[in-house]
């Protein structure tokens, strides 16, 4: 082991869990594509929010099944599953006082053509499929796509 006793590394765990101040984001494929990784996290971190976990990675069918299992019955579930493993994702956790909240205001509607001005996935998104990012819609759900992504030693 590394010098940490295991109930200071389990209250460590625990204390991340546990924060309601955190949100999970994907910058998705069609963001990657278009070299817009920069420009996005750049408004992001501009806007107040702290990046405690981050990788470049790629989500495998049963990854995005699994992420959008809440979405199976919709007609585009499976145009959605072949969009989200049709390239590298920036997997990220972001943390800011009501995070969750403040971040799906950030990013706006989820089709650009009804998003606020100045938002990203007005500035940066193509369509109501390839929308440039995701944001979490409740606490629960960041703790559990954050869990799904990271480990808590990944966390910071
Ligand atoms: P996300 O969960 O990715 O942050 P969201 O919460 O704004 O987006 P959801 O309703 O959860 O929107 O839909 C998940 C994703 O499915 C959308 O981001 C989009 O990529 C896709 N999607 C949603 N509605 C449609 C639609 N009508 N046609 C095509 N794709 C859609
Ligand atoms: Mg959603």
């Amino acid at each position: 082991m590394h010098g940490f006793s295991k109930n200071c590394l389990e209250e460590y765990q625990d204390q991340n869990i546990m924060t309601t101040n955190r949100t999970f984001t994907m910058l998705k494929p069609d963001a990657v594509k278009k070299a817009y990784i920069g420009p996005i996290l750049e408004q992001i971190t501009a806007s107040g929010f702290r990046i405690v976990a981050m990788k470049l990675t790629q989500l495998t069918t049963a990854d995005a099944q699994e992420f959008y299992a809440i979405h199976k019955e919709r007609p585009f579930y499976n145009d959605l599953v072949s969009y989200m493993t049709s390239g590298p994702i920036v997997a990220a956790i972001l943390e800011k006082e009501n995070a969750v909240e403040d971040f799906r205001t950030l990013i706006g509607a989820t089709n650009p053509e009804d998003a606020a001005e100045g938002t990203i996935r007005k500035k940066f998104a193509a369509s109501i499929s390839e929308n440039a990012v995701h944001g979490s819609d409740s606490n629960e759900n960041a703790a559990i796509e954050s869990a799904f992504h990271f480990s808590g030693r990944e966390q910071f």
